[in-house]
């Protein structure tokens, strides 16, 4: 055919194509009242999922849900959402049915998905005074609410595998950063809580006992250091997927060591990632250097993912060649996954 070599040309996306392809980032927090993260959105062609969270360090949920709910209804195709359910009241008397009708509303007002944050398992005790893990008893009953509504599970259990070392050690600068300003967080400094595999111990038999649960493990299921484990992970469980979310840096520190066996992994399992950033913005911050910052972010991930060009990280201090993915694995990667997993589905 004449076109042939054209064809091959076009095999993997360039800088040029970044913001005309369609894109969607599968883990984001819009935590402020403004307009600013759509409109950057809009600008580099993305979809945005908003995840809301009960994290201290955000406004209180009933905020972001309240920003959620609006700018869902200013640019539904563009912004999504996913609702969370507190912990406050747990085990006591119509905990479970009250947040259960909480999550069902939320699916019926557009929610995509529910969020599980790593409260769970970390922060969280029981009237025993015991630690929440996942497969807490007191959980099934919402478990089992969020299954039937047909929504996935965004799970964030555990840590960076970074969040076990001392600072000194962990491989990348944005982890040695985030712990050093969250000791509470920094696993390495509270020996007597549960270790890096007993939480996924836990997950990985909380997913066996639901084998039908869509489960969306957030942050590359906190395996984001080594690609064969989370190869094992996702060869495991066929309902799981994982985002990329806050993770990028750990995936090019491998790909630095080992180019051809992290861009095998991306190839092999494109149906199972979802591409996500974890851009946060922040209601106190600029609107326009968030804009900024999110566009730098979104750029220099389609440069590693998309294209062979070699950029600077400097949070790992190397400079990092892109994977140059095949354009079929960029579209199920950045757009074709998150369409399939988060559209409604009666289970
Ligand atoms: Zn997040």
């Amino acid at each position: 055919m004449a076109n042939a070599p054209e064809a091959r040309a076009s095999d993997t996306y360039a800088m040029a194509d970044f913001a005309s392809v369609r894109k969607f980032d599968a883990h984001v927090h819009a935590n402020a009242d403004s307009p600013a993260f759509l409109e950057q959105a809009r600008a580099d062609g993305f979809e945005l999922l908003s995840i809301n969270v009960d994290y201290p360090a955000f406004p209180p949920v009933v905020e972001q849900h309240a920003i959620a709910l609006k700018q869902a209804a200013a640019d539904p195709v563009h912004f999504h959402w996913a609702t969370t359910f507190s912990m406050q009241g747990f085990e006591g008397a119509g905990w479970a049915a009250a947040t259960g009708d909480l999550l069902a509303a939320d699916v019926a007002r557009g929610a995509l998905a529910v969020k599980i944050w790593k409260n769970v398992g970390m922060v969280e005790k029981d009237a025993d005074g015991q630690l929440v893990m996942l497969d807490h008893p007191g959980l099934e009953p919402v478990i089992a609410r969020i299954q039937a509504l047909g929504v996935p599970l965004i799970g964030h259990q555990g840590e960076p595998h970074n969040c076990w070392l001392p600072l000194a050690q962990m491989s990348t600068d944005n982890d040695r950063e985030y712990f050093g300003n969250h000791p509470e967080y920094h696993m390495y400094l509270h020996p007597d809580q549960p270790g890096y595999e007993d939480h996924m111990r836990v997950r990985d038999g909380f997913l066996a006992a639901h084998p039908r649960l869509r489960f969306v493990g957030a942050h590359m299921a906190s395996l984001e250091w080594d690609v064969d484990r989370l190869a094992a992970f996702l060869d495991r469980f066929p309902e799981a997927t994982v985002d990329l979310a806050a993770r990028m840096a750990q995936v090019q520190a491998q790909a630095v060591r080992e180019p051809d066996k992290v861009r095998d992994f991306f190839i092999t399992y494109q149906n199972r990632l979802l591409y996500g950033t974890d851009l946060t913005q922040d209601p106190a911050g600029d609107p326009e250097a968030f804009k900024r910052a999110a566009h730098a972010v979104w750029q220099s991930d389609w440069k590693f993912l998309a294209t062979g060009e070699v950029q600077r990280i400097e949070t790992i201090r190397a400079d990092v060649a892109g994977l140059a993915l095949p354009r079929t694995a960029i579209d199920r990667i950045y757009y074709g996954n998150a369409a399939r997993v988060f559209a409604p589905r009666e289970d």
